[in-house]
């Protein structure tokens, strides 16, 4: 497992390899990511890693300076599952030298669920994500359905720039049902239950959808309902279509999509 900590050496590396695989993180490394690095192990030659906490992305600075970053513990980890070929760590520097501002727009009928809440968040994921396949021009990119919005967004917007393709992977839950995510580091206990009974509502929530004829309405009295229960704010809890994210009003192709905050922390899912 090389580490490569600047541009140069992750161009002078990557070089003599055409079959790679990229696995684009933010570090706090969980089986998750694992998971998507295994793939990429499967399908690809060579691997590539990258850990870098892109400010950009963030729309809150509160959000962007409680985010876990704990870089010898991710290398460890990442060392010890033993499928890794190459670790990148760039600086803000390496991924933003070229100063060109970037002109990336999400349109107004993207505006929807993160998009519509987190403003500039997935400009700043997409630009980070332009400029990393610049960087490394892998064959596939791996991205976890978790962030299913983020993996749409980003397999459209590449799709007509680069030759590299998007592969989706799917979740990974705790034994509790909870998707595993860098941010559940910042829950108590307490919360981190919260947070599978939130999973267990939605799972079951998906099951009575099939009896309703107003999904819709159902599914604003179910949001209220489960604030209520819970003590929780929950942002949007949706369904929607996954080959448009238009509202769906059938399971078929669809998905039931949440954020919520447990006290400050966001989380989201998808089910
Ligand atoms: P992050 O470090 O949170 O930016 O995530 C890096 C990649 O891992 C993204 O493509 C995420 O969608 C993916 N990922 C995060 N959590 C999970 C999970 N529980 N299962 C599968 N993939 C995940």
């Amino acid at each position: 497992m090389k580490i490569l900590l600047n541009n140069k050496s992750l161009s002078n590396s990557l070089r003599p390899f055409k079959d790679i695989g990229f696995v684009p993180t933010m570090g706090g490394i969980h089986k998750g990511h694992l998971s998507l690095i295994k793939k990429s192990n499967q399908m690809c030659k060579k691997t590539i890693v990258s850990i870098f906490v892109n400010p950009k992305q963030f729309n809150n600075k509160e959000d962007l300076k409680k985010y876990p970053l704990n870089l010898n513990n991710d290398l460890s980890i990442l060392r010890k599952s033993k499928k890794i070929d190459f670790i990148f760590l760039p600086h803000f520097d390496d991924i933003y030298e070229n100063k060109k501002k970037s002109k990336i727009y999400i349109n107004k009928k993207d505006k929807i669920l993160c998009a519509k809440f987190r403003n500039g968040h997935f400009e700043g994921v997409l630009d980070v994500m332009n400029r990393l396949t610049k960087l490394i021009k892998p064959k596939k990119i791996f991205m976890g359905q978790k962030d299913f919005q983020q993996f749409y967004l980003v397999k459209r917007y590449l799709k007509n720039r680069y030759k590299s393709i998007v592969i989706p992977c799917k979740t990974i839950r705790d034994k509790n049902k909870v998707a595993l995510s860098s941010r559940n580091q910042l829950l108590k206990r307490s919360e981190l239950i919260i947070a599978s009974k939130l999973s267990r509502k939605v799972f079951e929530l998906k099951k009575e959808i099939k009896k309703q004829r107003n999904i819709k309405k159902f599914l604003i009295i179910k949001k209220n309902e489960i604030q209520k229960i819970l003590k929780i704010k929950i942002e949007y809890l949706e369904l929607r279509n996954i080959t448009n994210l238009e509202i769906s009003e059938t399971l078929n192709r669809s998905k039931i999509f949440v954020a919520y905050y447990i006290n400050r922390i966001r989380l989201i899912d998808n089910f």
